[in-house]
């Protein structure tokens, strides 16, 4: 390309279109990408109402993120004309006016509801921001009929805030189940998220340590994701309330699945009506990378599937801050893999989130009673992965969530520049100490004996980051004050020799614990370690019952756990079309 020579003299003009042309393009850059312009798109296209953003900032005060909340909030209203955004100074008549104290600060349609972002809607929360958008823009609270009915009996104001953090894969959940209440009794209910990192003196208030955590009139009502109905329930009473199952109802056929919606999270009352039994062909449990495989291969052989989970889609690998072994990807968030996984799956079978199965039974078919309803199957797949191993120390219990944590994405942000203990040798626990030490926390790792069962090029990168390790020790008490862990009592094993540590937080990595209780109840064959006993076709003891992934045991990979899955749904159709029990 050959450019123009400039002309004599005309330098300085040139100098000042240039300037100008450059804060035009400026003006027009976005900041959101490309790929998420377009995905956003297609979102707003089913807006209904106009929603009005009101974002609030004061200078000087986490300005960074009140840049991000601004920007994020105009392109949001360049992409739909439904979305309109009022930027505001703190101490404006509109801030007195809604309470706003904090900056960054975003208000959705102030004059209808009491919704609000403390802090920006960055990370994780970015997916709850949307949601709740299209929420208000409906005017319809998505939750379910049970809860909408429990919601209608609320008499008294509820004020409840939800802390999170960015890369909390829990947290979006939380805040959804909040900002539906609020939009479900705008009369009485106001829902906050607050984004804890950028409101670190908030979060102290409440004792925040891990997240999502939620407070209502001010006191702490859980700590965790809460499934919707148990959400709503206690937000209503203010007690505490345990799941019960539900009753078979009559038997009745479903006639097939609608497509499944792209929501956070999964409305199925409408889908599926109360009192009746639904009929598939194959009942997945557990929405891991195992469970969500299944369905894939399950439904591609044409098997009507359904997948439950009692969470948050993901399993244990959500939680993982980097995956580098997982082949066709060399670094990965554990929750953007995931998100790959679900979408894919998303496209075959349909997944129910916040599905707990309590009850199963084997008869001529196999029923599986959840929180909700009863399925009805011809087969069926359990992969419920594995949860977190505890310690069983003192102390482990009283400081959970206020400094014990089994989760370094969702919490590392609390430990920023303060001294935190590791606990273990394994994999998860070096990625966990890598992730943190990036933070900026300081780091020490405990472990139990003088070698560390991580691969080693997990063991070079600790090296290579000069993180401690003291070897042959095992932690023997959380001790702490006012609420706040000050240390920990340790024993080294060799000397027996006992030590107090100071530490503000202790992170616990030391493997798992199956899932696997259901399995063990209806007579399936639990090896070491409760981990379920199958064989290469991932077939269990019971015929039409099988296994896949962490609940296996095993070598707990990704990449095993989906292989699992997909040889248990191929061993799945290859018995029903030929029941080798009947042989
Ligand atoms: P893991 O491999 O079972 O390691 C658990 C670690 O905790 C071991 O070092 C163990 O010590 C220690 N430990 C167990 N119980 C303990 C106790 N009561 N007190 C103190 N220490 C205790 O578990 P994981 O690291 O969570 O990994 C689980 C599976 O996921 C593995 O198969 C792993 O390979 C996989 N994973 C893979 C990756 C990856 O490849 N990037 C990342 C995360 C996890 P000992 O060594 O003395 O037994």
């Amino acid at each position: 390309m050959v450019l123009d020579k400039p002309k004599k003299n005309s330098g300085k003009k040139i100098a000042k279109k240039s300037t100008r042309a450059k804060k035009r393009s400026e003006k027009n850059a976005w900041f959101i990408s490309l790929d998420s312009r377009n995905a956003l798109k297609e979102r707003f296209k089913d807006l209904k109402d106009q929603v009005q953003l009101d974002v609030f900032t004061r200078k000087g005060e986490n300005d960074p993120y009140n840049t991000v909340s601004v920007q994020f909030c105009l392109d949001l209203s360049r992409l739909s004309n439904k979305i309109r955004t009022k930027v505001h100074s703190i101490g404006d008549e509109s801030s007195k006016r809604y309470d706003v104290e904090y900056s960054p600060t975003i208000l959705f349609e102030p004059e209808k509801y009491n919704i609000r972002f403390t802090g920006a809607p960055i990370g994780e929360e970015g997916r709850s921001f949307i949601e709740t958008i299209l929420m208000v823009s409906s005017s319809e609270s998505g939750l379910s009929k049970r809860s909408k009915k429990a919601l209608a009996a609320l008499d008294e104001k509820r004020d409840v805030m939800v802390f999170v953090s960015p890369d909390c894969p829990y947290c979006p959940g939380q805040v959804i189940n909040a900002f539906r209440a609020a939009v479900e009794r705008p009369d009485l209910i106001r829902a906050e998220c607050v984004e804890s990192t950028e409101n670190m003196d908030l979060a102290k208030v409440y004792d925040v340590g891990g997240v999502p955590h939620t407070v209502v009139n001010h006191t702490t009502l859980s700590r965790g994701l809460q499934p919707e109905e148990i959400f709503i329930r206690e937000l209503v009473t203010m007690e505490h309330l345990e799941l019960e199952p539900t009753q078979p109802a009559e038997d009745l056929d479903i006639e097939g699945f609608e497509e499944p919606d792209r929501d956070v999270r999964r409305r199925v009352e409408d889908q599926i009506p109360d009192d009746k039994v639904a009929e598939v062909d194959l009942i997945i449990l557990g929405g891991g990378p195992a469970g969500l495989t299944a369905g894939i291969y399950a439904q591609r052989s044409g098997l009507k599937s359904i997948v439950l989970e009692k969470s948050i889609i993901g399993g244990l690998v959500a939680l993982t801050p980097v995956v580098e072994n997982y082949p066709g990807f060399t670094n990965i968030a554990g929750k953007k893999l995931m998100d790959l996984i679900a979408t894919q799956a998303r496209n075959y079978v349909q997944i129910h989130e916040d599905e707990d199965v309590i009850e199963i039974k084997v008869g001529k078919k196999i029923e599986a009673y959840t929180n909700r309803r009863t399925y009805r199957g011809l087969a069926l797949i359990i992969a419920t992965g594995a949860g977190y191993k505890k310690l069983n120390v003192p102390g482990e219990e009283k400081y959970s969530g206020r400094g014990v944590s089994y989760c370094a994405t969702c919490d590392g942000y609390f430990f920023k520049g303060k001294n935190v203990v590791l606990v273990g040798g394994g994999n998860s626990a070096m990625t966990d100490a890598l992730y943190l030490n990036n933070l900026g926390a300081d780091v020490t790792i405990i472990h139990r004996r003088d070698k560390l069962r991580a691969q080693k090029y997990l063991q070079d990168s600790i090296e290579r980051e000069k993180i401690p390790v003291i070897w042959n020790t095992v932690v023997e008490e959380i001790f702490g004050k006012d609420k706040l862990i000050t240390g920990v009592r340790v024993r080294d094993v060799k000397t027996k020799k006992i030590k107090h540590l100071k530490t503000e937080g202790v992170f616990i990595a030391i493997g798992e614990d199956p899932n696997s209780k259901l399995a063990g109840e209806i007579g399936i064959t639990l090896g070491d370690g409760r981990f379920i006993n199958v064989d290469r076709g991932c077939r269990t003891n019971i015929p039409r019952i099988y296994a896949a992934g962490d609940v296996t045991g095993g070598v707990r990979q990704i990449v095993t756990a989906v292989s699992e899955g997909a040889t248990a749904a191929l061993s799945a159709f290859s018995d029903i079309a030929n029941p080798y029990w009947l042989k």
